[in-house]
């Protein structure tokens, strides 16, 4: 049976009471792609962006098999424990053009969804790389004004993927293993150069000694690359998701973190220019998809682009041609 639609108040005043239902259906409603409920998420998240804003925000990444999940679950059950209240949401802005999820959507983190404390919400499917983005980001402000002061962004580490999630958190950790070979866990310069912490997790039974020599070689390595957070060092550590080592010394890591960049401006300044760009994003997506929905563009294109091709006319003068189309009033046809 269709449920009814509640309205912008009952929203508001559910995610403020922490009502987890209404919490769920505020979310969907934020993640749907349709016009009139993007009117109304506007309107809830305008009245709940005063009571966002105040956690600490973790992007976790990693190849496929690294152990994320794992991680999560030890690391968000500690958490639980210590009085946090942890949200967990998966983003995998790839799919959107992949088509289709690599997260999965096996069942997973099963101790961690047990939590009262805790909320998992898998990832948003459907929709452009922009739009993914936005769901994620409001999904994130509905979450704080429910009061959960810890965030885990998941992303399964492809590339695109961790720059996407950078842009929305304040800590970005990276996870690997021992022994796996850089190019296997394709852990490039740039992907190092966003992590605030590298984390070398299945540190346990045999594998520690291997683990900890990892460690070494990551911490030299570190020495030659870009601090991703200005007046921050990253440092390499080692865990185990299983046995639970090192999970509450990441913890203390993160924590000295937020102190650290809190003092210094950099925490706020980040969150600042995040929001600007995401601003710029979403402008750019907008008006390239108004570009490409044109008449007059979907009209002269083919014809234009046939041209650049054959060569008949420099790409600069076909470019110029499709704006000036795209910003006349006089439709092509009447034109011709
Ligand atoms: P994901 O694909 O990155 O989410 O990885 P999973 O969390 O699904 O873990 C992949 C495999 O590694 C599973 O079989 C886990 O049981 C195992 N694993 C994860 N963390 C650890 C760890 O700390 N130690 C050991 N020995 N195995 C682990």
């Amino acid at each position: 049976p269709r449920r009814k639609q509640l309205s912008v108040e009952e929203y508001v005043a559910g995610v403020l009471s922490k009502d987890r239902t209404i919490l769920a259906r505020a979310i969907t409603l934020v993640e749907s792609n349709l016009y009139e409920h993007l009117l109304i998420a506007q309107s809830v998240i305008k009245q709940l962006l005063p009571h966002a804003g105040k956690s600490i925000r973790i992007g976790i990444t990693g190849v496929p098999g690294v152990g994320k999940s794992t991680f999560i679950e030890a690391f968000g059950c500690y958490l639980c424990d210590q009085g946090h209240q942890v949200a967990v949401l998966a983003v995998d802005p790839s799919s959107s053009v992949t088509r289709g999820s690599i997260l999965g959507d096996k069942t997973r983190m099963e101790n961690l969804a047990r939590r009262p404390a805790c909320f998992i919400r898998p990832s948003p499917s459907g929709g452009t790389l922009g739009g993914v983005t936005r769901k994620s980001r409001e999904t994130m402000i509905v979450c704080e004004a429910a009061g959960f002061d810890v965030l885990l962004v998941e992303t399964v580490g492809v590339g695109q993927n961790e720059v996407t999630v950078r842009s929305m958190v304040d800590f970005m950790l990276l996870l690997m293993i021992a022994g796996a070979g850089d190019e296997l866990q394709g852990i490039k310069k740039g992907i190092m150069e966003l992590a605030d912490a590298l984390l070398i997790n299945k540190a346990d039974g045999d594998n520690i000694i291997k683990a900890r020599a990892a460690r070494m070689e990551y911490e030299q390595a570190l020495h030659y690359l870009a601090p991703a957070t200005k007046g921050w060092t990253t440092h390499a550590y080692t865990c185990s998701s299983l046995t639970g080592d090192g999970i509450s010394e990441i913890w203390q890591v993160i924590e000295d973190f937020c102190r650290t960049t809190k003092e210094s401006g950099m925490f706020q300044a980040r969150r600042q220019s995040q929001v600007r760009d995401w601003l710029h994003v979403m402008v750019e997506e907008e008006l390239k998809a108004r570009f490409y929905h044109h008449p007059n563009v979907l009209y002269v294109l083919p014809t234009l682009e046939k041209a650049v091709i054959e060569g008949k006319m420099p790409v600069t003068t076909a470019a110029k041609e499709l704006l000036k189309w795209f910003d006349s009033n006089t439709g092509i046809i009447e034109h011709f």
